[in-house]
């Protein structure tokens, strides 16, 4: 392939996948989307691998490609949706650790480059493998903390942002050290050190980060995966790498942005490694009692449905884990029949990835017009009759506005105690993902109702048909 073809498909490939931003930015159109991405990417591979760039071993090429492939195919279809978030953070780790590897190969290679433009080649180099390695560190942390094979609770050590500091000032000075040594044919020593102290930072920095201001890391991560891809596309002067990695970046520190208002959190705080999050917030995971809970039964939980006129639907993590997306569809579609209004409330930061709840109700073929995000709710408590919280728990805390000292203080909460009567399905007392009880749970106007999610809504649908 010429290098003016790869150039066309290159940009071809480009607007590609602005259109696929543009597609997944709406519900309705991100199948759209999501097929222009594949088109663009398969675009992409074609002409680097045919290009001028890869003269020889093909094969090489199409084996490893082969096996990857395989991979990604077989767990993209083992998995389940509430694996989802754990995918994607292990995704961006690879993503990380490619940069770590191209950084390094490219500074063993001989790149043929002399005086600055050698130093600028260097740099890249140094700033491809740092970010590549606090993306790997961090999102295989993350991968641990969304799996649950770490504990959720923030590691808040003392002396923390001194700590970070003093890894940011090792960071440039020892990338000064780096230029400098490799004129003389060195540098290998403080690219090592330097590696090792961006993985540590990766490490501690989402370590330091508590249970309900994980999706802002997550979302974080994924720019971080973005500028580590545009770093590589520097090193090996790739064009589409540097245009496609700065999209991701730049949409993931926009999404980041945007979780971060959603919960009311300072950006800058978050990333900081937990920032402003005092140690005596951290949450024990086996809070007090605090009063006696009110159980409903099936019969009961179904009568106050079929006499109510404003229904609102909560879903939270517990419907992914339950798979109840569908018999949800079923109930609703059936008391919106009996003329009952039934809508969707969606917290930005319900189950365990940004739009997880959206995912799920799209595959169930809920309407998107009854699917609200929660300031479009949140006001209209007061005037429904019944709100079901399904499988939620943090994202209708009523302590993250009513006490300060709680991990998920000042983080806005979809208000249903404000509703007539709030039923609650969940299987037990347990707290959700920050650890935290809910004095929802104990209010006058809260029914809980225990047991599995979806075999609880299969009893009420068999109940209401
Ligand atoms: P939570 O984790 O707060 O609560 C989920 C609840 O679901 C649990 O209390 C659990 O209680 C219940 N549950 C679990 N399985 C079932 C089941 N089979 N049937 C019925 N109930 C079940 O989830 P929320 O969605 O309310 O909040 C999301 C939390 O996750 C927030 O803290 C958020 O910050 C965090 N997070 C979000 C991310 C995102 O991007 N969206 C990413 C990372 C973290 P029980 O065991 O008693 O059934």
């Amino acid at each position: 392939m010429s290098e003016g073809l790869v150039t066309v498909s290159y940009i071809g490939a480009t607007i590609l996948f602005i259109l696929t931003l543009g597609g997944l930015s709406d519900q309705e159109t991100a199948r759209k989307g999501n097929i222009y991405g594949m088109i663009g990417m398969t675009i992409a591979i074609l002409a680097t691998v045919f290009g001028p760039e890869v003269s020889s071993n093909f094969h090489i090429i199409i084996i490893t490609m082969l096996i990857g492939g395989s991979i990604g195919m077989v767990l993209a279809r083992k998995v389940q949706m509430t694996q989802m978030p754990e995918l994607v953070a292990i995704l961006h780790s690879l993503v990380g650790f490619a940069a770590v590897l191209v950084g390094y190969v490219n500074f063993v290679g001989d790149s043929g480059l002399m005086g600055v433009e050698k130093t600028i080649h260097e740099v890249e180099i140094y700033i491809g493998v740092l970010i590549g390695a606090v993306t790997f560190s961090g999102s295989v942390i993350a991968f641990g903390k969304l799996s649950g094979k770490i504990g959720g609770s923030p590691m808040l050590i003392p002396g923390r942002h001194w700590f970070n500091l003093i890894l940011l000032i090792a960071s440039i000075w020892l990338c000064i050290e780096f230029v400098h040594q490799a004129e003389t044919g060195g540098g290998m020593t403080p690219l090592i050190i330097m590696t090792i102290i961006a993985l540590t930072f990766g490490i501690h920095m989402v370590m330091a980060i508590g249970g309900a201001d994980m999706p802002v890391v997550i979302s974080m991560l994924n720019s971080y995966s973005g500028w580590a891809a545009a770093a590589t596309g520097f090193m090996l002067n790739n064009d589409l790498l540097i245009v496609v990695g700065a999209l991701v970046g730049s949409s993931g520190a926009i999404l980041s942005y945007i979780m971060c208002r959603a919960m009311n959190r300072k950006f800058i705080a978050v990333i900081a490694g937990g920032f402003g999050t005092e140690p005596a917030a951290v949450p024990s995971g086996d809070d007090e009692i605090q009063g006696e809970v009110n159980p409903i039964e099936t019969e009961e939980f179904t009568d106050l449905l079929l006499d109510a006129k404003e229904v609102m639907i909560i879903p939270g993590y517990g419907m992914a884990v339950a798979q109840a997306q569908h018999t949800v569809f079923e109930m609703t579609k059936k008391l919106r029949e009996k003329g009952i209004n039934v809508r969707f409330g969606i917290h930005p930061v319900a189950g365990r990835m940004p739009g997880h709840m959206n995912v799920l109700l799209a595959e169930a073929r809920v309407p998107y017009d009854i699917v609200f995000e929660m300031d479009e709710v949140n006001e209209d408590f007061p005037n429904v009759d019944i709100t079901v919280v399904i499988g939620a728990n943090d994202i209708v805390n009523p302590s993250a506005l009513e006490d300060p000292s709680s991990p998920i203080a000042g983080m806005p909460v979809l208000e249903c105690w404000k509703s007539t009567t709030t039923v609650v399905l969940k299987r037990s007392m347990a707290t959700g993902y920050a650890g935290v009880q809910n004095p929802l749970f104990f209010k006058d106007n809260t029914r809980m109702y225990f047991g599995d999610a979806k075999e609880s809504l299969d009893a009420v649908l068999k109940q209401i048909s």
